[in-house]
């Protein structure tokens, strides 16, 4: 996406954002809504519609190419994993304290504008995030921050109250299926209103479980396969040659139990299915290593006994 024009099945966000665009970006906006509904695009493609020479985000001028090739020294983006405060004389690089000392002291390379993104505002540590504070407080007109989050609520209401708050809401089926021509009533029921599935729904690792699953509700020794297979996942090694896909095992164990429910929905089983996949879910929040056989051993007994006792 390279204009907020562009910006599908999110009306109000859309039009705050054009809003904007007409003239100069508030000092802190806050885009908060659920994850894979077009937050970070959108924030992309403000940030380069105002970076871009001729204002429109044409991809061909300097700072546009500069941005694609993520090179624009006037865009600041923060990694998604947690944000220090950082050490008070030698601040680690994307710490809070780096960024007032070595970015937000001077002026932006064009000598314009400067944009600061924080991807996963609820990730911003405590100590961080008062210091932040600090930095909104007195922002020089030639900086500006998005923050991305699920929520309001994982920022400090200090923090809120300074920002232009952006909602961003799940996406409607057809919207969904217009940006990822996706368009299997299953497949999209899978999706939620969300992106943040579409590689699985694309993976092979979705086809064969597709291919498995079906088979598996009606005959215990298919049933038992699944279990082996999904097992067999856990190795990196054997993931990466069946489904061709490095991905963490608790997403594997997750994307089946959400392909699972979904498939299960017209089964007269579907209650206790869902009960013995909620029993699996929680104890998934636990991370406890090696506990996956003894989990998976679990949920298929409970399957077993579910479907063919
Ligand atoms: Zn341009």
């Amino acid at each position: 996406m390279n204009h907020i024009k562009e910006l599908k099945g999110q009306s109000i966000a859309k039009k705050l954002l054009t809003n904007y665009l007409a003239s100069y970006p508030p000092a802190l906006m806050i885009f908060h809504g659920p994850h894979g509904v077009g937050k970070w695009s959108a924030a992309e493609a403000l940030i380069r519609q105002f970076l871009c020479t001729g204002r429109n985000g044409c991809g061909l001028c300097p700072p546009c190419r500069k941005l694609a090739s993520n090179q624009h020294a006037d865009y600041i983006r923060f990694p998604e994993s947690s944000v220090p405060i950082g050490d008070p004389n030698a601040p680690e690089a994307f710490s809070i304290r780096w960024l007032q000392k070595t970015r937000i002291s001077y002026t932006p390379f064009d000598g314009r504008i400067r944009f600061v993104l924080f991807p996963r505002g609820d990730r911003i540590q405590n100590e961080a995030e008062t210091a932040l504070l600090k930095i909104f407080e007195e922002t020089p007109d030639h900086t500006r921050f998005i923050i991305l989050t699920p929520s309001l609520s994982d920022l400090k209401p200090t923090i809120v109250s300074r920002g232009i708050c952006v909602p961003f809401s799940l996406l409607p089926k057809e919207s969904v299926s217009d940006i990822t021509s996706i368009t299997g009533a299953r497949e999209l029921d899978l999706l939620g209103g969300s992106m943040e599935k579409v590689l699985m729904i694309r993976s092979n690792y979705y086809k064969l479980l597709m291919t498995k699953l079906p088979e598996a509700l009606q005959h215990p020794l298919d049933l038992m396969n699944l279990e082996k297979w999904l097992y067999r996942l856990e190795n990196p090694e054997t993931a990466s040659k069946e489904i061709q896909m490095k991905q963490d095992y608790t997403q594997i164990l997750n994307f089946f139990c959400l392909v699972l429910l979904s498939y299960s929905r017209q089964h007269k089983s579907h209650k206790e299915i869902l009960q013995a996949v909620f029993e699996l879910k929680e104890d998934l929040l636990e991370e406890m290593q090696g506990i996956y056989p003894y989990l998976l051993g679990r949920l298929f007994a409970s399957l077993h006994s579910i479907l063919f006792v």
